[in-house]
């Protein structure tokens, strides 16, 4: 067993600190949750594996038919879809509204730094002209800055506040709609490597929404801060609430294998969505998360902690999708995967309330030593890719 696992283990080289690195993609053991196998696979490139093989799509597609009938009402909205206006909630309001006839009520949760972006508006404008219904929450934007100021100085995470009400947001609105059926876009942790608990279950609880989405951080922690009337969008319905409502909240791509080309294709097609002209901050392509200025921060951090940004995420995944080789996804890495996103410094100054230097303490104090280096002014990585 030993000897196997020495033949089939591969690691990065460079560093004294041992980190695995997926024989097929190039995600590293650092991820948080990620597993291998015996031959030196991560779990969500068997997954991809198994997208193709042995998971049953038609039955999978019965399933969503029986939820879809389950809570398609009489009058009124059928299910919450959080929206961003981007290709992946694009395409699944669309497909939930003309091809499983049901009522959605999209949700738009508004974040204070990204309220402007250009192409966000347009594509949000284009999808209500499509014909979609969009309820739109600006939250308290003083709260939603300290959230997200906390978050990123405590916990390395740029976008806290925002992502707290992401994933607790809908549940609100379900309840005071009595909507109990929501609809997500694709579960990261399956999809791009983490826990595989979700991997056979449609749907999930709060308890798992704090755990694999918060990192553990439940949003009560704040209350010590604000009140519970001051945090309505950040924290979750009532216990009594919640049992009430029985809301059954779910990831699209537990249905449908979750293509991120194809969503991208179908936006355009059917939902008018327009492309950015130039490559997103820190990766090649011009498609994926061109809703904000904070998505780049975000990854820029996942870099410092665990050594892999944004661009060996998109790698990774058109790897899976067999769109690059491997050779050539370590080329991209190499060339892009540690740009920090500059050109937005003074605004993150701005908003975070920091000066320069502060903020470069915590860039500093989230860097990963084990992993990388500082040389002229910025982190680099200390090992290489094989
Ligand atoms: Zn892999």
């Amino acid at each position: 067993m030993g000897n196997e696992m020495l033949m089939t283990k591969k690691t990065v080289e460079g560093i004294e600190k041992e980190v695995q690195i997926c024989k097929e993609c190039l995600m590293l053991s650092t991820r948080p949750r990620l597993t291998y196998n015996e031959d030196g696979v991560c779990s969500a490139c068997q997954w991809s594996h198994e997208k193709k093989t042995t998971v049953d799509w038609a039955k999978r597609k019965e399933e969503l038919k029986a939820f879809c009938d389950k809570y398609r009402s009489e009058s009124g909205f059928d299910v919450i879809v959080p929206v961003s206006g981007g290709k992946d909630s694009s395409m699944i309001a669309h497909k939930l509204k003309y091809v499983c006839g049901m009522n959605p009520l999209c949700m738009n949760i508004n974040h204070y730094v990204d309220c402007n972006t250009e192409m966000n508006e347009i594509n949000l404008k284009n999808f209500v002209k499509n014909g979609f219904e969009l309820f739109r929450v600006y939250p308290n934007q003083k709260i939603e800055r300290d959230l997200d100021r906390i978050g990123l100085v405590q916990y390395g995470q740029p976008y806290f506040g925002w992502m707290t009400s992401m994933v607790l947001a809908p549940l609100k609105l379900a309840t005071k709609f009595n909507i109990p059926f929501i609809m997500y876009g694709e579960e990261g942790e399956v999809e791009y490597g983490g826990s595989t608990e979700l991997k056979n279950k449609p749907i999930y609880t709060v308890d798992d929404t704090v755990r694999f989405y918060l990192s553990g951080v439940h949003p009560n922690t704040y209350l010590d801060k604000y009140t519970e009337k001051e945090l309505y969008w950040w924290l979750p319905p009532s216990n009594e609430d919640i049992q009430k409502l029985q809301p059954a909240v779910a990831h699209w791509s537990y249905f449908e294998n979750w293509n991120s080309n194809y969503n991208y294709e179908y936006a355009k097609k059917y939902v008018g969505l327009k492309e950015q002209v130039s490559n997103s901050v820190g990766t090649y392509n011009n498609f994926a998360q061109t809703d904000g200025i904070l998505y780049p921060l975000h990854t820029y951090f996942m870099y410092l902690k665990f050594g892999f940004g944004r661009c060996s995420q998109d790698v990774c995944i058109d790897i899976r999708s067999g769109k690059i080789t491997r050779e050539e996804g370590i080329e991209l890495i190499n060339k892009y995967d540690e740009t920090y996103p500059e050109q937005f410094e003074e605004q993150y100054l701005e908003y975070y309330q920091l000066t320069k230097q502060e903020f470069y303490d915590v860039i500093d104090k989230f860097a990963n030593k084990d992993l990388l280096e500082k040389r002229n002014g910025r982190w680099v990585k200390k090992f290489k890719l094989v």
